[in-house]
């Protein structure tokens, strides 16, 4: 009888990660737009509309960027548009074509909420999920219902979109904008300050070109760009030459905190809200420390927990090389997502009962990490 039991149970295992490869597989590899719905958002698009472009909370560039080379090109076709950030972004990217006139929903959210409700169309970019808005504009947007069209390329996209053009492979949200752009017919459009936006949303998602989903499909669509005025050297100067003193020495801190777990080919990065506070945090400044875990040799795996006392959280990026999936890991054990090889996530409890979680899991990723 126990015998039997432990085969059904066994079955039933087997029969779940049989489905779950399979949901995986449709959700992750399919691309649902086709022509048609291409023609039907041409059409949409012919006539003047009011239409809200949503980027992610914390907008990173590739966030950002695609939301306003989408704002300039749409612009472009004498549309009402404007586009509306849960929140504001790093110094680092405030230089960006139209990135002053950006309604903030946090600053402005009567003016916000009143530009939502009155949207025809809002376009969301650089995500999947309705709720990375942030539960105050997540709220609100939970009441509309406005022709809502996805453009990202995240995994595993949420089903609350008309039109949903996601590709995961695919490295930047700002490359799915230029292939959209192309399904439209329209990449004539691009102007130099579409360019520079789509330029320093891939260049930033890619690491510099240098993560594998950068593919030769992007080097030509960026040797477009270049060709559309966008200035390669410029961008970069002013998106990573730009540190403070402050956030230098934080990396110092940082990188003085970073423990290896040799087992497990893991290393990870902790900031206290009081490291933080002594080194003069500024929203951004931590961009980019993890990769430094990363970039040990053996490490496949690496973290950084950052304690953030006024939301109450402490915030997860993770990273990886080759096939260990941090979006799996991440939605798995802190309620979080991304990419394979990047994602993000969440834990309310304490700095250290979080990495004490994080460490204790690792054995469960014993054969992918070893
Ligand atoms: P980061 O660690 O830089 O915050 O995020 C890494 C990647 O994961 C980015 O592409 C980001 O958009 C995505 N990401 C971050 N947090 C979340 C999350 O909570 N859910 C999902 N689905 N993706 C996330
Ligand atoms: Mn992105």
């Amino acid at each position: 009888m126990l015998e039997f039991f432990i085969k059904l149970m066994k079955f039933e295992i087997k029969n779940l990660i049989l489905h779950f490869k399979i949901f995986e597989f449709f959700t992750v590899y399919s691309q649902p737009m086709n022509f048609e719905d291409f023609q039907s958002i041409k059409q949409i698009l012919s006539e003047q509309k009011k239409i809200a472009i949503v980027p992610h909370r914390n907008p990173d560039g590739d966030a950002y960027g695609s939301a306003l080379a989408l704002y300039h090109y749409l612009l472009k076709m004498n549309h009402k548009v404007t586009v509306v950030s849960p929140n504001d972004c790093p110094d680092f990217l405030k230089w960006m074509p139209g990135e002053d006139k950006i309604v903030i929903f946090e600053k402005d959210v009567k003016n916000a909420i009143n530009i939502l409700e009155e949207a025809d169309i809002i376009f969301t970019v650089d995500f999947n999920a309705l709720h990375r808005v942030g539960e105050r504009m997540f709220k609100v947007l939970e009441k509309l219902k406005p022709l809502y069209i996805m453009i990202d390329h995240h995994q595993q996209p949420d089903d609350f979109a008309k039109f949903t053009y996601v590709d995961p492979l695919v490295c930047s949200t700002c490359q799915m904008l230029y292939q959209f752009m192309e399904n439209l017919e329209d990449l004539n459009m691009i102007d130099t300050d579409i360019a520079t936006c789509m330029y320093a949303g891939i260049l930033t998602d890619t690491g510099s070109f240098r993560f594998p989903a950068t593919s030769s499909e992007t080097h030509r669509i960026v040797a477009n760009l270049l060709d559309k005025g966008a200035n390669n050297s410029e961008i970069y100067n002013k998106i990573h030459n730009v540190s403070s003193y402050d956030r230098l020495q934080l990396l110092g801190k940082a990188l003085q905190n970073m423990k290896v777990v040799n087992e497990y080919r893991t290393a990870y990065i902790s900031l206290s809200q009081s490291e933080l506070n002594n080194n003069n945090f500024k929203k951004g400044d931590t961009e980019g420390f993890v990769n430094y875990a990363l970039s040990l040799k053996n490490v496949i795996f690496a973290a950084i927990f950052i304690e953030d006392r006024k939301q109450g959280i402490i915030k997860i990026s993770l990273r990886s090389v080759g096939d260990f999936s941090v979006n799996e890991f991440s939605r798995n054990h802190f309620n979080g997502g991304g990419h394979i090889n990047a994602a993000g996530g969440r834990s309310e409890d304490s700095l250290h009962d979080t990495i004490e979680k994080f460490i204790s899991l690792l054995p469960l990723y014993k054969n992918e990490l070893q």
